[in-house]
């Protein structure tokens, strides 16, 4: 077998502000179907993140260092060129609900038309996250809100001492 032949790649872009148990359970099943998994945190998010892109990348690779083939990065630019650089085949995205259908369709047949070798590949949240996102989470801590068992521990620590007086 040559080295590019069958050797599966997939790249899981995201915000990942923070990483929740929702992203963390598409990783785990995600992660035994291909040779490598990519978890890219995108760089130039125009929306105004909380965490910072190095603290973000710190908390995936605390959260995902058990899983020896998942790789983390960041990236700007186009999705599709930063996966043709990391010579990946798939994109993997989340769908929790009708309401992310859409925009990741959109996105999915957007990409497709700009590398068409690239497929996007969807995974249904797992049926105790499917409610759960990184901007639900920060709102019900910053209301005082309980969040344990929505985050991975070392998330939760950073995020109460984000808003001490909470949890
Ligand atoms: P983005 O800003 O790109 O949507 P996110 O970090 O919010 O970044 O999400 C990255 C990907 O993970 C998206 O495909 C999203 O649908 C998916 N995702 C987010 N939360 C969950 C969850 N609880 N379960 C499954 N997939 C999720």
């Amino acid at each position: 077998m040559s080295e590019t032949s069958n050797h599966l790649v997939a790249v899981y872009p995201g915000s990942f502000d923070p990483i929740t148990n929702g992203h963390l359970d598409l990783v785990e099943r995600c992660a035994p179907l291909v040779d490598r998994l990519v978890v890219a945190v995108l760089r130039n998010a125009h929306k105004n993140p909380l965490f910072s892109l190095e603290e973000r990348v710190e908390m995936l690779r605390e959260v995902l260092q058990p899983f020896p083939n998942v790789e983390i990065d960041s990236f700007d630019g186009l999705l599709v060129d930063y996966a043709r650089h990391k010579k990946a085949q798939l994109l993997l995205r989340g769908i929790r609900a009708i309401s992310d259908y859409e925009y990741e369709l959109q996105m999915a047949l957007m990409n497709r038309r700009l590398a068409p070798e690239i497929e996007t590949m969807f995974m249904m949240a797992g049926e105790a996250y499917s409610f759960l996102s990184s901007k639900l989470v920060k709102e019900v801590i910053g209301l005082g809100g309980n969040i344990s068992g929505l985050v991975p521990p070392s998330v939760e620590a950073r995020l109460k001492q984000r808003f001490p007086g909470v949890g």
